[in-house]
């Protein structure tokens, strides 16, 4: 079974040329159109066929029943990240170079291939697509809309995110605090720096100060908390002091930390900074137990398919699969074999994208019937 051929291909090279990005909002709709235009090309339709609009966030709904309670969900996202190049295609053997071909344009569209078959081959399961477009935002418009607003239910959602190639199952994610850091101090002339305040060092020895409590992990096998600058925003000319500046911070943290208790530092020590914290959004560590029926499921199906091993993982990385994981739901997050995601040379292997697809089918075909 040839789950991802050439016309396939064809459409994905079209998809990744959209630069569906946040800047270009009016993009996000017109993929998820093309992706809506090529499942009717298949000569199916399903009972719900819906676009919804948050926030000029755009999230496609396919599902082949009327009901708010589904046995699967699954999920993918067509925006990318910004980024200088990478928006015209090229196959290189048995990859493909392009923005979102790995995170996740090339994923959602093997999803898409499996809703299809599911649909001819009339599969007696309750089966929603959900394709969104702000994930790379942080999914509050997309994944959790469709859970808070619309009120979707599942017994297991599926994720092409995170994990390596499809033996890594992706079991566990760290929490996330995402912070706006913002100081007010007094302008002065360059010159005399000591009639001002620089709300810029202010902000800089806060940041230490805070920093000194995250020692940065070595590698990716450490599973320790860290913290990262994003970005400075303050001044406006070398001979000035400063008035006001803002830094935005991002805390990442494991099941050994208290989520509270990185709250109450933050506040307390922006307090002896006079740096006032804002704290734009934030998730808990999140686990899928070992003896879940489903990932147990996939497990044995992938390692039957593959005929070597699966390994479960945790990453550092929060997918949209927290929003399920928050809810009590089970959520399995595998996918393809991907090269430098976020970059202008991102790329996906074929064959990889053709196993995946073929593997999320075969579980489809198997569900545990629970
Ligand atoms: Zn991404």
């Amino acid at each position: 079974m040839n789950l991802i051929n050439n016309d396939d291909l064809k459409f994905l090279k079209q998809l990744i040329r959209v630069e569906s990005t946040a800047a270009h909002s009016e993009n996000l709709k017109v993929v998820l159109e093309m992706v809506l235009d090529y499942f009717h090309q298949h000569g199916v339709s399903a009972p719900k066929e819906e676009i919804h609009e948050k926030s000029e966030k755009y999230l496609l709904l396919l599902s082949n029943n009327q009901d708010l309670k589904q046995d699967i969900i699954l999920l993918g996202h067509l925006d990318v990240v910004e980024g200088e190049g990478g928006f015209e295609p090229q196959l290189e053997g048995d990859w493909l170079y392009g923005r979102g071909a790995g995170d996740m344009k090339g994923p959602a569209l093997a999803l898409l291939k499996i809703f299809i078959l599911a649909l001819k081959e009339k599969l007696d399961l309750k089966i929603t697509l959900v394709l969104t477009t702000d994930e790379e935002l942080g999914g509050e418009n997309g994944t959790k809309y469709l859970l808070d607003d619309l009120a979707y239910q599942t017994k297991v959602v599926v994720v092409p995110n995170n994990g390596k190639n499809i033996n890594t199952i992706c079991v566990k994610e760290k929490g996330f605090l995402h912070y706006r850091l913002r100081a007010s101090g007094k302008a002065a002339h360059g010159a005399r720096p000591w009639k001002g305040e620089n709300s810029i060092l202010k902000l800089m020895d806060f940041y230490y100060q805070l920093a000194k409590f995250y020692p940065e992990p070595k590698d990716d096998n450490q599973w320790k908390k860290s913290i990262n600058l994003g970005y400075i925003k303050g001044g406006t000319a070398l001979n000035s002091v400063p008035e006001q500046a803002e830094i935005g911070v991002d805390i990442r943290f494991t099941e050994k930390e208290e989520q509270a208790d990185l709250i109450d530092q933050v506040k307390s020590l922006s307090g002896d900074y006079e740096v006032e914290a804002e704290l734009l959004s934030s998730g808990p560590v999140l686990e899928i137990p070992q003896d879940n029926v489903y990932l147990l499921s996939l497990a044995e199906i992938i390692e039957e398919y593959s005929k070597a091993s699966v390994d479960f993982i945790s990453s550092s990385m929060a997918s949209d699969a927290r929003f399920f994981m928050a809810k009590k739901m089970s959520a399995l997050c595998f996918r393809p074999e991907t090269k430098h995601l976020h970059a202008a040379d991102e790329s996906i292997r074929i064959a990889s994208l053709e196993d995946y697809a073929f593997i999320v089918y075969q579980f489809l075909k198997n569900f545990p019937n629970i």
